[in-house]
């Protein structure tokens, strides 16, 4: 009888102690809501999921280019590991919100004659990569990459197993992005089984109205039960991504959006802007504008996110992203690892980003490429058994400490000069004098604070992140092309 109430009694104090640790984790992260500076600072910015960010590729970049750097990554002696993606660009439907790469179509023999030149690049990729092909993070991204079926699923998990080395499931982080319109709990079990831990489900609002004025009805009801069959089929870490902004939202509907969102408990929680830009994005132009909520209402719903995600118990990460105090992305925050790249936040720091598909960009050693966005232009560059490489970026050392800078900033919220200067041997204060002399504005306002060896971003400076970034943007300003980029808030 005392052995058992000494061991609820140990529980109890376990329970109270971790519960404790989340409260100040989320106490020490919650951004502070100053709505008069977000209306003052509010500006057009890139959301660097790269820097330098994608506008900047050219074409006059070669595959030899390419396949130079990763011949001379291979002759290292010590390898970084692989983080594959895979881009699956068909969608069933359109929604008018989308800003992505994707195929509508309902030809699924399109997906077929899709999969044998993907294939094909994966085997090409892998053949440069040979002694360096461990593998610790997966990523299938859209379009819908549940538009392809099992069996295709399948052939393609097998393709690369074929081709790279997989980490376990303990230490590899493999995630796929889902539209629960597109699965039943069998299919989601199926997933699992074929070797995916982590899932990420498109919801973007939950209201009928919404979801009517966006084109894409997906009731409540269906997107819970793929979650509670994610849960119980065991997927680590459950993410959904909401947006914010979009016609007819109000701070009501939201509101309710939100509670039903935390009353299905996911471990992370996107919450994306929406930025109407109708002259890049096509079927933008089916939007109502006058159905779209103002600025105004879109600060409240910001506001409103926060609040109630935070109460909740979600520690806010950074961007649009909030995760709870035990998943891995918050862990990654904690601990130092965590990185920003083309998917957003990502738990694993260190990795060579290969990307396979219609559009997909690769980040490795100091370059970036991008393959063809047609699927004509991409199959034809494989007909001629070339990579689908249509352009690319070779990184200068500035860029390179610039990304680590911008890196830093967007995922830790500070900046340690000493490292950047044992890195490339620069003195801090000397190479970025113009920057910090730029930032003294921002520390005004209460942005951010500059140490003699340290810029530390405030609670209040961490909403405007993208403003404090934009300083160290060596290529802001140069071109006149601000319209492609969202607001920063
Ligand atoms: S939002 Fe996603 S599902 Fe909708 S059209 Fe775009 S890529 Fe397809």
């Amino acid at each position: 009888m005392i052995d058992s109430m000494m061991i609820d009694s140990t529980v109890e104090q376990e329970a109270t102690s971790t519960l404790v640790a989340a409260q100040s984790v989320i106490a020490d992260t919650t951004p502070v809501f100053d709505a008069d500076l977000i209306r003052k600072l509010n500006q057009l910015g890139p959301r660097y999921t790269s820097y330098p960010t994608a506008d900047r590729f050219t074409e006059s970049f070669q595959i030899s280019d390419y396949e130079m750097t990763v011949e001379n990554l291979r002759k290292q002696p010590r390898h970084l590991p692989l983080s594959l993606y895979i881009h699956i660009p068909f969608c069933a439907s359109i929604c008018y919100y989308c800003g992505c790469n994707k195929v509508i179509t309902k030809d699924r023999s399109k997906s077929e004659i899709y999969l044998d030149y993907l294939k094909k690049e994966i085997a090409m990729q892998s053949a440069l990569y040979t002694g360096m092909k461990k593998v610790e993070q997966l990523h299938f991204g859209g379009g819908t990459p549940t538009y392809i079926n099992d069996e295709q699923m399948s052939e393609l998990l097998d393709t690369l197993h074929q081709h790279f080395e997989f980490a376990s499931d303990e230490v590899g982080e493999y995630s796929i992005e889902i539209d629960p319109r597109t699965v039943t709990p069998e299919r989601i079990r199926t997933l699992r089984k074929q070797g995916f831990n982590r899932v990420s489900l498109g919801i973007q609002d939950f209201n009928p109205e919404v979801q009517k004025a966006v084109n894409r009805i997906q009731p409540e009801a269906e997107t819970l039960s793929v979650m509670q069959a994610a849960r119980d089929a065991g997927f680590r870490s459950i993410s959904v991504d909401l947006i914010y902004g979009l016609p007819k939202q109000t701070v009501e509907t939201i509101s309710q959006t939100l509670d039903q969102v935390i009353s299905a408990n996911p471990d992370r929680i996107a919450i994306y802007n929406y930025a109407h830009l109708p002259h890049i994005f096509k079927p933008q132009r089916r939007i109502e504008v006058s159905e779209l909520p103002d600025p105004e209402s879109k600060l409240q719903m910001l506001y409103l996110c926060i609040q109630k995600l935070t109460k909740a118990g979600y520690v806010y990460i950074g961007m649009d992203h909030f995760a709870k105090p035990t998943d891995d992305l918050c862990l990654a925050q904690q601990q130092g690892r965590l990185q920003r790249n083309f998917q957003g936040y990502s738990t694993h720091a260190q990795t060579e980003m290969v990307s396979c598909g219609v559009s997909a960009i690769s980040a490795v050693g100091n370059c970036y490429t991008q393959n063809e966005k047609t699927l004509e232009e991409y199959y034809a560059r494989l007909d001629r058994n070339a990579l689908p490489i249509a352009r690319g970026y070779f990184l200068s050392e500035d860029d390179m400490m610039r990304r680590d800078l911008i890196g830093q900033l967007m995922c830790h919220f500070e900046l340690d000069y000493r490292i950047l200067n044992t890195e490339y041997g620069i003195d801090f204060k000397t190479y970025f004098a113009k920057e910090l002399k730029q930032l003294e504005s921002m520390v005004e306002f209460g942005l951010l604070s500059l140490h003699p060896d340290v810029l530390k971003v405030s609670l209040k400076g961490r909403l405007l992140i993208r403003n404090i970034c934009m300083v160290f943007d060596a290529y802001l300003g140069k071109k006149e092309e601000p319209l492609r980029y969202s607001k920063t808030i």
